[in-house]
């Protein structure tokens, strides 16, 4: 494609490398622009309207246009635009956000470390476990467990950590010392006869195996989104995290649950930890903390975790760990205004009372000819994409079907995100029942428009 010169999408290509992106693709085929956000809506540079059914990257929770955020930042940069919180400075924001995640935490929990993004927090994680387990003086035991498919951002250990596909080949990944155990998904992986529950203790003993293979005086810690996202949107078989918690005891290895995604009335409770029954040790967040109106993460981690870890920063002098923009204080004004809105306006009674709808929807593309699984829990839920029903094969990824399938959405003015043959949806948290109605309406005609050239090209 040529494009006009000097135009916006000549100077994207010309000057932007782009992230998730083909970049060669993305030479022929130029950027989307969008332009301007309203509500669950974008709009693109020519002016179409987008149902933003994915809320960006499953995080602007507050929709596209919350003027609250904008005078909170607004207040926070006329106040003090920017200071620190090393060597012992504080700031009124970062006080206060700590102290209202505390509060709202799912299990009791000590201390918020500040980061800026969902990778930071879960390389923060990683780093704090190592320290604490040199506090305790087991050396040893520094590995890490998380889950193929389970997605935990992309610096170097966070991306090891991830278990995707694309994430590892060409960048030298994983780092020694980071395992990656089973993929809960029971459509998938379950076997012929095997009940849910049969396959979450299997996927309980593969983690057993694994633990046991490295020598559970090596294996520190297990990272675990409540329900996967970027992996496909797996919700977890019944059972598995009371099952899996119970061999992290067993061993003495600590859980993380990477709240990334999930946290913030996603899933239908404030944390996916409740939904799914996680207790965790240490909890990561970010995205919706702030509905991603500036960019904020935080973990938090238990007193049993903080103590060591304060006597080691004791005995090493300091704790020599932290961002220039940990607890930036214009994103933690933004992040409090956040938590209040979700307050004053009961976001979570909101989720429970619009996702039935939005399940009943989803579940009844199963329906259509081209789906084999509907999953989903809240407002966060995915349908798969099959070439035979009854067998539940996939199409060869030549055919593209899911790229196809998310192709045909955008056409009929629908954003969702393709994971290979998976159509995920998490829209923002404030959808209406008669936009959930709309989604569905114009995912149902995508899935009729592509199905003809997803046989076409299945046939080629
Ligand atoms: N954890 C989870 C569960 C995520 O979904 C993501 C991002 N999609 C991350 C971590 C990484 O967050 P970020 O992109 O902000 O680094």
């Amino acid at each position: 494609m040529s494009f006009q010169p000097n135009s916006p999408a000549a100077r994207d290509v010309a000057y932007v490398l782009h992230p998730y992106t083909n970049a060669r693709a993305h030479e022929e085929n130029g950027p989307m622009i969008i332009t301007k956000g309203d509500g669950v809506y974008v709009y693109d540079d020519g002016g179409k309207q987008y149902l933003e059914a994915m809320a960006g990257l499953w995080c602007a929770s507050l929709g596209f246009n919350e003027n609250r955020l904008v005078k909170a930042a607004t207040k926070q940069l006329e106040t003090l635009p920017y200071y620190h919180t090393f060597a012992h400075k504080a700031h009124l924001p970062g006080i206060d956000l700590a102290e209202k995640l505390i509060n709202l935490a799912p299990v009791p929990m000590s201390k918020v470390f500040f980061a800026g993004s969902g990778s930071e927090a879960n390389d923060t994680a990683m780093k704090l476990v190592w320290y604490y387990n040199n506090a305790r003086g087991r050396h040893a035991k520094k590995k890490m467990i998380s889950r193929i498919k389970g997605y935990h951002g992309v610096t170097i250990a966070s991306a090891s950590l991830t278990g995707t596909p694309v994430n590892h080949p060409g960048f030298d990944l994983p780092i020694a010392g980071v395992k990656h155990t089973s993929n809960p998904h029971y459509y998938r992986f379950g076997q012929s006869g095997e009940s849910e529950v049969d396959f979450a203790t299997r996927m309980a003993q593969d983690l057993e195996t694994m633990i046991l293979e490295e020598g559970p005086e090596t294996v520190a810690a297990f990272i675990a989104e409540p329900i996967m996202g970027a992996g496909g949107v797996i919700v977890p078989p019944e059972t598995y995290f009371e099952k899996i918690q119970a061999v992290l005891k067993k061993y003495d290895v600590l859980m993380i649950a990477d709240e990334v995604i999930c946290g913030f009335g996603r899933t239908g409770e404030f944390w996916g930890s409740q939904t799914v029954g996680i207790k965790p040790d240490i909890l990561t967040c970010a995205k919706a903390l702030s509905s991603s109106y500036l960019p904020i993460s935080a973990v938090m981690i238990s007193e049993d975790v903080y103590q060591p870890i304060a006597d080691q920063s004791q005995d090493l002098g300091v704790l020599g760990h932290g961002y220039t923009y940990t607890a930036h204080p214009v994103c933690a004004a933004v992040a409090l205004e956040t938590l209040k809105i979700y307050e004053e306006d009961n976001i979570l009674d909101h989720v429970r009372a619009v996702s039935p709808l939005f399940q009943e929807r989803l579940h009844a593309l199963s329906e259509h000819e081209l789906v084999g699984e509907t999953r989903g829990r809240g407002l966060m839920g995915a349908l798969e994409i099959v070439a035979d029903k009854g067998t539940r094969a996939s199409y060869d990824p030549k055919v593209g079907a899911g790229a196809k399938a998310g192709a045909a959405a955008t056409e009929h003015g629908l954003i969702v995100r393709a994971i290979g043959d998976s159509i995920a949806f998490t829209p923002p948290l404030i959808i209406t029942e008669s936009q959930i109605n709309e989604l569905f309406d114009k995912m149902t005609k995508a899935l009729d428009d592509a199905a003809g050239a997803i046989h076409k090209a299945a046939a080629a």
